[in-house]
């Protein structure tokens, strides 16, 4: 039978992590070993039907095979292992497969701890999480007694901390009239500085990766393995905080927010590559997304092609182009003589689509004519 579930408009989904306390990790690897071992007989099956019978197998099928495991012995929850088989669908499909990549419990290639989890195998309660009945303490970041809690994994990070993965549903809030009260900014995101906004403003962020890169270096020369993940840790780590206080302080500022959509994947092929995956635009503007629909702001992603190029005073394409005028800091408009800070007058411009796309009711994401490409 194909799953129903009726959505409502309301409300859109958002994924929290929250940090276990380190003392579950061997409860959680001795689970996450058993989740591999239902993975990987769940995957041998699926790929043995299709050779045998040319069809994908789905979940509840698979289900039956292994409904009389857990009878049997196997120290999982049956939720558990159907959360598993489910996953395991969803991804064969995701990536076209007929068989998945083995889930390895040991050794040097030994896949990340991960296990899966049906809305009804986790509970909240004083603090704790209950999985499967099993409590589970963790440094609840978010107040997590605030939500309702749906699926989502635990899951292990390469240094071996544990992490609550869950998803939550939060209260999306009905668009603005027309005309727009309250304050609106845009937002430019960009290598040189972090974030620079329609209101003159420029952000930048300590460079986490620059600063420990030479002690990367050494422990990488030594080899020594513990010491190049720590390091990362830090790194990953020093740049979310700074991200969740950037976001905290812009939400807490406006009541409408337009971010432009730069696109970091293309970027990273190019020979910034470093700067690019250091900024975390992505993760910002993930957080800026779900801390704007708890707090009610308006978030809106605005497609900024052309946004430095145009000059915010007379609309012409009089600025800065392509890669090669990424050095150009500030610059004249040669048409009305106005002078523009680059990365503030691309934000004035995000603010100007976003405000017309919400006058317009309509997306702004032109497909630029052929003649005006540059
Ligand atoms: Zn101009």
């Amino acid at each position: 039978m194909p799953r129903r579930t009726k959505v409502d408009p309301n409300l859109s989904t958002r994924v929290l992590r929250v940090r276990l306390k380190d003392k579950h990790a061997a409860w959680l690897r001795e689970s996450a070993f058993h989740v591999n071992q239902v993975f990987n007989y769940a995957n041998e099956l699926s790929y043995k039907v299709w050779q045998r019978e040319r069809r994908f197998i789905g979940s509840d099928e698979i289900d039956r095979y292994t409904a009389g495991a857990t009878r049997e012995g196997l120290p999982l929850h049956s939720q558990t292992v159907q959360a598993v088989t489910q996953e395991l669908v969803a991804r064969r499909k995701q990536h076209r497969k007929v068989k998945l990549r083995w889930r390895v419990s040991n050794g040097p290639r030994r896949s990340l701890g991960w296990i899966p989890f049906k809305a009804s195998a986790i509970r909240y309660r004083n603090g704790q999480v209950f999985f499967s009945g099993k409590p589970l303490s963790l440094w609840d970041s978010y107040g997590l007694a605030d939500y309702e809690l749906g699926t989502g994994n635990l899951s292990e990070d390469a240094r071996g901390r544990w992490y609550l993965n869950v998803t939550i549903k939060v209260k999306k809030r009905p668009k603005p009239p027309t005309g727009l009260v309250g304050r609106s900014v845009g937002i430019d995101l960009g290598l040189k500085d972090f974030a620079a906004t329609s209101d003159a403003e420029v952000f930048s962020l300590d460079k986490p990766y620059r600063k420990y890169e030479e002690a990367l270096a050494v422990a990488q020369r030594a080899g020594k393995k513990e010491r190049v993940r720590a390091i990362h840790s830090i790194i990953r780590n020093s740049r979310k905080d700074q991200l969740h206080k950037l976001s905290t302080a812009f939400v807490e500022e406006y009541d409408v927010i337009f971010i432009g959509n730069v696109n970091a994947s293309a970027l990273a092929k190019t020979r910034m590559a470093k700067s690019v995956l250091d900024a975390g635009w992505g993760m910002f503007r993930t957080m800026a997304q779900y801390k704007c629909d708890d707090a009610g702001v308006w978030f809106d992603e605005v497609d900024e092609a052309f946004s430095t190029q145009t000059c915010s005073c007379c609309k012409r394409r009089t600025g800065p182009k392509g890669l090669e005028g990424l050095g150009i800091r500030e610059w004249a408009c040669l048409e009305c003589g106005a002078y523009h800070h680059r990365d503030i007058n691309s934000s004035e411009n995000i603010l100007a689509a976003g405000r017309r796309r919400l006058a317009e009711g309509i997306p702004v994401l032109p497909a630029p004519c052929a003649a005006t490409v540059g």
